[in-house]
């Protein structure tokens, strides 16, 4: 593979980042996951607008424009020849060459700013879309501004462990008794043809296939009502699902046990994973 680096196109073998970067020390940075069909992506500029939503409330400085992202993340596309699959952005605050808890001085030290791609065929037509997730629900015990796409993802590992282990294939993260989110997506519930997703605040990440996802189901004449939910409501609801830029929309089957419905996608959420693709495709870049 073919990963940039801090202005370099070069091998991955060959990539360097200091011991002393604060991502690696402190998981201080923050990233986005783009994905890729058709060579094209996906919402591109929903992910750099979120972007410098999280690099704006870290006072973490840019490390280039976002045109100039545009055009990385379009080389290694083509560098590495993906027609389906993902890019991976992380930009970390850098080093100045020592371990400490106070920020270094933004004037002398650059972020650091890596993207890699993924190569994954198939990423649309997926299998376990055509099967649905079993979902395994788990306390959320992340930190308070979920807003923000950082690299703090032990937990969110942790959580998906827990599902593994237990046989599902993800989590759902509950607290003071309501869903916030999946492990790494929004989570939703159907019953009709409302569709019931938590509303945005410091509790949950702005999801951008979310964003696009409610948009694309208003205007199909889905009912949308953003509230929170309890994992006994969702085991109730007539489907459920979850969005993300990597799984698009995935259908849910199960929730801690619990079948929904005939233990099949739903219709909605399939119809809406037909119409985002669709949509979305048309809208690459
Ligand atoms: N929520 C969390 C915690 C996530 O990690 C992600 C994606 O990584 C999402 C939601 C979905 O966001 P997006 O649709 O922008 O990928």
């Amino acid at each position: 593979r073919i990963v940039y680096v801090n202005g370099e196109y070069i091998p991955e073998a060959e990539a360097k980042v200091s011991i002393f970067d604060r991502g690696f020390l402190m998981a201080d940075g923050v990233y986005e996951v783009t994905s890729v069909l058709g060579g094209k992506l996906i919402d591109f500029a929903g992910h750099a607008k979120r972007l410098e939503r999280s690099l704006n409330e870290l006072d973490m400085p840019a490390p280039c424009t976002m045109d100039e992202l545009l055009e990385i993340h379009r080389q290694l596309v083509e560098k590495n020849d993906i027609d389906e699959g993902l890019v991976y952005l992380q930009v970390t605050r850098g080093s100045d060459g020592d371990r400490d808890f106070v920020f270094p001085d933004p004037e002398t030290t650059k972020p650091t700013l890596v993207l890699f791609t993924q190569n994954k065929p198939g990423l649309a037509d997926s299998p376990a879309a055509k099967k649905g997730a079993k979902i395994l629900s788990v306390p959320d015990i992340r930190w308070h501004r979920r807003d923000i796409k950082t690299v703090q993802l032990l937990y969110p590992s942790m959580a998906k462990m827990m599902a593994k282990k237990a046989g599902c294939d993800d989590a759902w993260l509950v607290e003071d008794g309501f869903v916030t989110e999946g492990s790494s997506n929004n989570a939703y519930i159907v019953k009709g043809n409302k569709i019931i997703t938590r509303e945005l605040s410091t509790d949950i990440l702005h999801g951008i296939t979310r964003a696009a996802v409610l948009k694309l189901a208003a205007e199909a004449q889905m009912e949308v009502e953003e509230r929170n939910f309890t994992i006994e409501e969702a085991q109730q609801a007539d489907e459920a699902f979850t969005t993300s830029a990597s799984a698009f929309v995935m259908p849910v089957v199960e929730i801690d046990g619990t079948q929904l419905g005939d233990g099949t996608p739903g219709k909605t959420a399939l119809r809406l994973r037909e119409i985002y693709l669709d949509e979305m495709r048309k809208a690459a870049v």
